[in-house]
């Protein structure tokens, strides 16, 4: 009932306030740096963006605990989703840079003060920091729906706020880690340290910049980790202003060094790095595969990946049909769809398909779309050029291969990457739009029989990341929650990230849990002390 009820909140906040694709739709660097979009004619007018609340401050990498350029002295433009236009232009870190990074985490894990503090003083340090965050909340926000085109309202209200009790969450588990101890042959005492891995990269992308910095460098900072981050190429700004705050709240030098850059260069640098110890990687699922390899070829550090998905949604013959569709709405158009959870099949009882295809139709109709900084806005634009046209290509595919474009379909205004909701119907399995992740705001709706059926066509898919289900049935969503092989199921509600409750996928949608206690193990090593006993007869 606390995850409906969180989930209803989200929805009324917010109303308030690749694999195969990748060979089918050009993809390239330079793609998100194009201006032009004239391809895409309009009917609407867009208004001119509002000028945003905040200026860029920071742009350079963090080493050692310094703002400083890039060894090579270049920079890259991070681009405003709303025009294209650039907002600032960053430092472009590469492997240099990655190196002079991993020197100062490994100094910082090597020579202390960081792992060797007490854990009290680490919880300090992060609370500190939690403190800080809610200072500058609005600030945050309103970077990170310039560099990445979220409704600001959803930044301010939501995700800052969620980043901030995640910091929490995880300073309070800082000191309660430890170990066991073992029972073993009776000659012996023996017990378990858990002790930080070590220099830990983290490769984070651009959908949720904020959300995913916390959720990779809290865990971390509280086992007593030293880190290099690098952040996405097209959402640079705001990690940089966080990390900021948390040298203010007393981190000490190259415990977190900040590295902005590209893929190839800076992300492979430091997926192979020889003195990373660990690598936390969340992103495509290609991308995915890549370092896992980098991982193996270089010292076989160990890898947590979070990636892609195709999440089913599953609307049940009893579903009260009207909440049925909001849920169904928010859980694929939220953040511009581009989520890698986002419930992107949505699979209706044939009984109640015609009414849900309606409303779901007139709901999207309903969404409001525009400059994120405007209140009210539910939607803005996509990320950049190169998703605003991977998506447009999934749609034209979607009408050739036969689905029921129901709306949207097209371009929004005449700047910038917004497109209109898009709701198909009459979606074929093996249709492209409902096999590949479209990371947009396109809906596909498909029509089922029975419980079986809709379990064996849920589960066909390489992705298991989430799934929702809507039904009023306790024993339809008890058999539904033990068949569906996925990371997370969302009974009557979607999209709850609590601090507390674990993230991941099954099969290619990753490997290892994000937030929660189980979070903890990816930063952890155990060591087992074994020491003899001078007077066993005493056991
Ligand atoms: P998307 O296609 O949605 O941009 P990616 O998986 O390519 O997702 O990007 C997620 C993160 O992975 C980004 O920080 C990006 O720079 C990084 N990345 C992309 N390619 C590589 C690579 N070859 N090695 C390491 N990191 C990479």
């Amino acid at each position: 009932m606390a995850s409906l009820r969180m989930c209803r909140q989200l929805s009324r906040s917010l109303t308030s306030a690749s694999a195969s694709a990748s060979s089918l739709f050009s993809r390239g660097r330079n793609a998100s740096l194009s201006r032009g979009i004239g391809k895409y004619s309009t009917a609407a007018a867009v208004e001119n963006p509002i000028s945003p609340p905040v200026s860029v401050n920071y742009n350079q990498l963090l080493i050692d605990g310094k703002f400083v350029n890039a060894a090579s002295e270049r920079t890259f433009p991070t681009l405003d989703p709303r025009t294209g236009d650039a907002i600032a232009h960053v430092a472009e870190g590469d492997a240099e840079d990655i190196n002079r990074a991993v020197a100062a985490a490994r100094k910082a894990f090597d020579e202390g003060p960081w792992p060797k503090m007490t854990a009290y003083e680490r919880q300090k340090i992060l609370l500190r920091f939690a403190d800080l965050l809610e200072k500058h909340n609005d600030e945050l926000a309103a970077l990170e729906t310039w560099d990445n085109g979220k409704p600001y309202e959803q930044a301010a209200k939501i995700e800052v706020p969620m980043m901030i009790r995640l910091i929490r969450y995880y300073a309070g588990w800082a000191d309660k880690i430890h170990g066991l101890t073992v029972p073993a042959d009776g000659q012996y005492h023996v017990q378990t340290l858990h002790e930080p891995i070590g220099v830990v990269g983290q490769i984070i992308p651009w959908n949720f910049p904020l959300l995913m910095f916390s959720w990779k460098v809290a865990p971390a900072l509280a086992c007593g980790n030293t880190i290099i981050l690098k952040t996405a190429e097209q959402t640079p700004l705001s990690a940089i202003l966080a990390s900021k705050l948390l040298h203010e709240a007393g981190l000490p030098p190259g415990v977190l060094n900040v590295v902005s850059g590209f893929g190839p260069t800076a992300g492979a640098a430091l997926a192979s790095h020889m003195d990373v110890d660990k690598l936390a990687f969340t992103g495509s699922t290609n991308t995915g595969k890549v370092v896992l390899q980098l991982a193996a070829k270089s010292n076989l550090k160990p890898v947590t990946l979070e990636l892609g998905g195709k999440s089913p949604f599953i609307v049940c013959e009893d579903a009260d049909i009207d909440k049925a569709v909001e849920l169904a709405h928010f859980a694929l158009f939220f953040n511009q769809g581009q989520c890698c959870c986002a419930g992107s099949r949505t699979f209706v009882h044939e009984r109640v398909y015609d009414e849900f295809v309606e409303k779901a139709k007139a709901r999207a109709l309903k969404r409001t779309v525009g400059d994120p900084f405007k209140g009210g806005i539910e939607q803005g634009p996509q990320i950049d050029m190169e998703q605003f046209e991977k998506i447009m290509g999934y749609i034209r595919s979607g009408v050739e291969s036969g689905a029921t474009l129901e709306t949207g379909g097209e371009r929004f205004g005449n700047k910038g990457y917004y497109i209109k909701p898009t709701v198909f119907s009459n979606v074929k399995d093996d249709m492209l739009i409902a096999k590949d992740e479209i990371f947009g705001p396109v809906q596909t709706i498909l029509k089922f029989k029975d419980l079986d059926e809709v379990i064996r066509r849920a589960n066909a898919s390489h992705y298991g990341l989430g799934a929702g289900v809507v039904t009023q049935d306790l024993d339809t969503a008890n058999t539904l929650t033990r068949a569906l092989r996925v990371g997370t199921v969302w009974i009557n509600c979607f999209d709850v990230f609590d601090a507390a409750i674990p993230f991941g996928g099954y099969k290619m949608s990753g490997q290892g849990r994000e937030k929660g206690i189980y979070c903890l193990s990816n930063y952890l090593q155990v060591k087992a002390v074994v020491t003899p006993l001078k007077n066993p007869a005493w056991l």
